[in-house]
């Protein structure tokens, strides 16, 4: 993006140095270009900062106030009540004194500060045992400018200037990196190679969205001239990121799409028809409605790149299976690739009942089947003898041939990597590819994962259908939560408990699951058949398991999240999870989504668990950050409703989309400064303007898109290889 003279290299800018290049270097900020996009976390916050004198009037304030003032004195002291030593900063304004204490990094403070500068301080007020008022821990940010050259943010602050504050850690702060020296570096960045930076947005787009020239949104976004300009920094530079996020979406929609064409199927199906006469219940308005965008894709002669969202339960495998019997009619092959073995086998044991009485072939393709079995469907795949394929990832293996595969369908999509999705696709010359998915996702964000592919809502569940009463207790009231079971299985239902197993203490989880079936099998409901089911338990013992629950063999399942997907036992109606507190909303709602399944009223309740267990590790969404408040709210949403659009979009406000969405599995770029669950009607734009781009210049090979090709490359590692095509 630097042109060829500016300085390219980090280091060489003014106030970074060789040490400071290689700490910038290990956080992912490479280049003088990384440096400049690296935005500010937030700006001093005028509206927040108060003095210390009238520090009372914000007595219980939920959020953090701010104040300003001179370092009296600092010093590290050891108490008789803390075994460790804290560090205490006396500070003063114009209107009184104030203390401040630290726990953590009492060495690394003690260095730092000097009487007299003047600092900003954040926290939430607090009183000590005389009354007065203290910060513990407050944000510190220093705001005079000892060495030369370097403004004085204090006096700058005091002229109304905006001051931008960046995020540090130990190792950026260890070399001087604080936010001061983040506004440090970073203006002198500006200074040297900001005139040289090239615009990224061609002349007619700038126009036609109104938005402001990048070197201006840079020099803005760092230090705004005022909120205004400000403002149309953030809009100019989260344009640019959604809009070279949609460029990459449109150009795999392009490539995907357009450029390839596909087998052309006749949709006219006599198998489906007859499946659809056969089937117990009719299907709903919806399911149909997706069938004909399916059959129009296959008819098309290009390849089908469709997505189906479905909220659990609504009836996603029976639409697959349709889809398959339409390529059976072409005398062409299919496969089902689903996330667990489990739900392979459901779906494989769903199909041979359904088509017991034609002459479609079914095999099942999985990581635990004997040798012998798996021999046989992987000859009957390649010789063709077999026209589906049902399996786990198994399926992506080398060993597996298709000869004629024409349509690839992935259950549980989100379950899968982007890489996953390809394997299955490369088995086949262009096959037809449905994925399939329960998580629903919120509108902007499907826009945005899956700007590539086409997509379709079974937006209605069969009409039988009762909402599932969700309930969330306490662990103090699991006996009358037992009670409420008892209740069901005495009128002859079956009934889930569910238990999290994190993988970081795999051990002790499965103990408490395995502790717990005992106590339930022997004691609870020593009147019925307890099932146990988790992870370690293999192939055959497991199919028995499910076969027996099936069945009604057993009433009680105790399990662990393996049944989370796609699970199908409608004379289940009560599931009940523990520790729900270590679960996300997505997750929960598929757990849900094991019962209500069939025309009865159906249960679920939601044990908080101890919200105070210490246990908590990787992979754990109840991290050091999600307190019980927000623990709380995510129940308080199952509770309140069963729609899965609504969950969506509650997980993404919750969790936001990076981790609601695995962006690294996804392919989705980090986005920077762009919020996919505020920016929608941006996000609309700039799709709108990327596809446009792409569809009159599929290889950005004009030269008034040249900057886009170049940015384009920049920011990914060009996956269309766009200098070779264009
Ligand atoms: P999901 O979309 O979660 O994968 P399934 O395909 O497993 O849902 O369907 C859930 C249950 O609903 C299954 O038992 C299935 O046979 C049944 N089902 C599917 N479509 C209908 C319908 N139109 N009317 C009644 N039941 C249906
Ligand atoms: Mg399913």
């Amino acid at each position: 993006m630097t042109s060829a003279s500016a300085v390219s290299d980090l280091q060489y800018i003014k106030f970074v140095g060789p040490k400071r290049a290689a700490a910038l270097r290990d956080n992912g900020i490479l280049s003088p270009r990384d440096l400049l996009y690296t935005f500010p976390r937030k700006y001093l916050d005028r509206s927040r900062i108060v003095k210390i004198g009238d520090l009372s009037s914000f007595d219980g304030a939920p959020e953090p106030v701010t104040i300003i003032a001179d370092v009296v004195r600092s010093e590290v002291r050891r108490t008789a009540r803390f075994r460790k030593p804290m560090f205490i900063m006396v500070v003063r304004d114009e209107t009184g004194v104030l203390t401040s204490l630290w726990f953590e990094g009492v060495q690394y403070l003690r260095e730092r500060f000097e009487v007299g500068e003047l600092i900003a301080l954040s926290a939430i007020p607090s009183k000590d045992k005389f009354g007065r008022y203290q910060f513990i821990h407050p944000e510190i940010d220093r705001l005079s400018g000892p060495e030369e050259d370097e403004p004085d943010w204090g006096k700058l602050y005091n002229t109304g200037a905006i001051i931008p504050q960046y995020r540090s850690n130990k190792s950026l702060v260890s070399v001087g990196l604080d936010s001061r020296g983040f506004r440090r570096i970073i203006r002198s960045a500006l200074q040297s190679i900001g005139a040289h930076i090239e615009e990224t947005l061609s002349r007619p787009l700038i126009e036609k969205r109104g938005i402001i020239p990048l070197q201006s949104a840079l020099q803005n976004i760092h230090f705004p001239r005022d909120e205004g300009w400000l403002k149309n920094a953030r809009l100019r530079l989260k344009y640019e990121e959604l809009f070279y996020l949609q460029l990459l979406m449109a150009l795999r929609r392009r490539f995907l799409k357009h450029e390839t064409a596909g087998v052309r199927l006749f949709a006219k199906s006599p198998s489906a028809r007859k499946l659809i006469d056969a089937l117990p219940f009719k299907l709903t308005q919806a399911q149909k409605n997706v069938l004909r965008e399916i059959a129009t894709d296959l008819e098309s002669g290009f390849v089908m790149n469709r997505l189906l969202q479905g909220d659990v339960g609504s009836g996603k495998t029976i639409v697959s299976i349709l889809t398959m019997l339409v390529a059976v009619d072409n005398n062409l092959q299919s496969a089902l690739m689903a996330p667990t073995e489990i739900l392979a086998e459901q779906h494989y044991a769903a199909l041979c009942k359904w088509l017991k009485d034609t002459s479609v072939t079914v095999v099942l393709v999985t990581g635990s089947q004997r040798s012998v079995a798996r021999k046989k469907a992987l000859e009957a795949l390649r010789n063709g003898t077999a026209h589906i394929a049902v399996g786990t990832h198994a399926l992506i293996q080398d060993a597996v041939e298709f000869k004629n595969l024409a349509l690839a369908i992935i259950d549980e999509q989100h379950r899968f990597g982007v890489a996953q999705r390809a394997a299955l696709r490369s088995k086949g010359k262009t096959p037809h590819i449905l994925v399939m998915t329960a998580t629903p996702i919120p509108r902007t964000l499907a826009m945005t994962v899956y700007g590539d592919l086409d997509v379709s809502v079974i937006n209605e569940m069969p009409a039988q259908r009762k909402p599932i009463k969700t309930y969330v207790r306490q662990e103090s009231e699991k006996k009358d939560v037992y009670e409420f079971v008892r209740a069901q299985l005495r009128i002859g239902r079956q009934a889930y408990f569910v238990f999290p197993i994190i993988e970081s203490s795999e051990k002790l989880d499965l103990k408490a699951a395995t502790e717990e079936f005992e106590r339930l099998r022997s004691e609870v409901y020593s009147e019925w058949t307890v099932g146990l089911l988790h992870g370690r338990i293999k192939g055959d013992e497991k199919n028995r398991i499910m076969e027996d629950f099936k069945a009604n063999r057993i009433q009680v399942l105790v399990a662990t999240t393996v049944v989370e997907v796609g699970i199908d036992v409608p004379n289940a109606t009560v599931m009940v999870v523990e520790n729900a507190y270590r679960y996300g909303l997505a997750q929960l709602h598929q757990l849900r989504g094991r019962v209500g399944r069939g025309g009865e009223q159906s249960y679920c309740i939601l044990l908080t668990g101890d919200l105070s267990m210490g246990r908590v590790g990787t992979g754990d969404i109840f991290s050091p950050f999600t307190g019980k408040e927000e623990v709380q709210k995510r129940l308080a949403v199952m509770a309140s409703t069963t729609d899965g659009f609504i969950i969506a979009e509650a997980d993404l406000r919750l969790r936001g989309p990076g981790e609601m969405f695995g962006t690294r599995q996804s392919g989705l770029p980090q986005l920077v400064i762009a919020d996919l669950s505020e920016d929608t009607e941006l996000l609309q734009l700039s799709r709108d303007d990327a596809r446009s781009v792409v569809e009159s210049d599929p290889h950005l090979r004009r030269p008034e898109h040249s900057m886009m090709r170049k940015e384009f490359q920049t920011r990914f590692v060009d996956p269309f290889n766009l200098s070779l095509v264009g």
